[in-house]
């Protein structure tokens, strides 16, 4: 028996890495999960593991289909008793651009004075930035609004940001932004509904290996894992873990907070 038995769950972004690996564990659990992706063929590919699962197909960055997406899954199962933020995109081409410069400046460092420029910030464009916000900071909003409306038993809400949305990340402030926006949001909602019994917190990742994270250079990586405490990069259960027991009995206390499982990346 699990500890979320019978609840009807939907997770954004399902379709890969930590969402996929959210979706199973509260699948696991004893939910009924709605993978949402706008990906189509990698909701199908989760939901296929799911024992008792849907797909979703739609674009968390566009009001319109979020609010239809949580309607089919009120509509299907009858009821929305937790939702998971998680939809998420990388920094796009500036971003990867910035990242090359560091490797470049990594491998200059080992072989002598660094002479390449970092600075991502003057090359993102309007797009860039839009889009970024659009998939991370207006998805969240989107679906936060449109699963509110159904939770009429209480609920529980939780939003993955990024130790980027705490710390700020150097080469993607745009991704920063965005999650430190998710960061504000999240508490600001979880004043707005306790009286209603909803719980409202952040899962905020540290480094999780994931096609996300798939074209960092190695020597980046490598960078990387000297300076976070326990040597290594995440794995996407491990996000799953945080967010299982934020949804589930064990954390029925907390709301409003930030867990942010990181290696001790980041401590406070
Ligand atoms: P991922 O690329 O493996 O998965 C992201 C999923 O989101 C993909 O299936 C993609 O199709 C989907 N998606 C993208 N845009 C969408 C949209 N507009 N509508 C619906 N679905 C959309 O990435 P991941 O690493 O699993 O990232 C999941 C979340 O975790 C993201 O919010 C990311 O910012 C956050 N995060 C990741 C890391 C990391 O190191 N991987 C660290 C901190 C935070």
């Amino acid at each position: 028996m699990g500890s979320i038995e019978g609840k009807v769950a939907l997770v954004t972004g399902a379709g890969s890495g930590i969402g996929e690996a959210v979706a199973r564990r509260l699948d696991a659990e004893g939910a009924r999960v709605a993978a949402l992706d706008v990906d189509s063929t990698g909701a199908e590919l989760t939901a296929g593991l799911l024992t008792r699962g849907m797909a979703v197909v739609a674009d968390v960055a566009d009001s319109a289909q979020v609010d239809e997406a949580v309607r089919t899954v009120v509509e299907t199962y009858g009821r929305l008793d937790i939702l998971v933020n998680n939809a998420g995109i990388r920094g796009g081409q500036e971003a990867d651009d910035a990242f090359g410069r560091l490797a470049a400046r990594l491998a200059e460092a080992e072989s002598g004075a660094p002479e390449t420029m970092l600075d991502a910030t003057v090359n993102i464009s309007d797009d860039a930035w839009h889009r970024m916000l659009g998939v991370h900071l207006d998805g969240t909003f989107y679906g936060t609004r449109a699963a509110l409306r159904h939770m009429e038993r209480g609920g529980v809400i939780v939003n993955v940001s990024s130790i980027c949305g705490l710390t700020g990340c150097a080469h993607i402030p745009h991704y920063s932004a965005a999650k430190a926006g998710i960061e504000g949001f999240t508490r600001a909602v979880a004043r707005d509904v306790a009286p209603r019994g909803i719980r409202v917190n952040c899962v905020a990742p540290g480094y999780i290996d994931t096609p996300l994270g798939d074209v960092m250079a190695p020597v980046v990586r490598r960078d990387l894992e000297r300076q976070i405490s326990l040597g290594r990069f995440g794995l996407p259960a491990e996000i799953a873990s945080a967010v299982a027991f934020l949804v589930g009995p064990d954390g029925t206390y907390v709301t409003g907070q930030t867990l942010s499982p990181n290696g001790g990346f980041v401590m406070s």
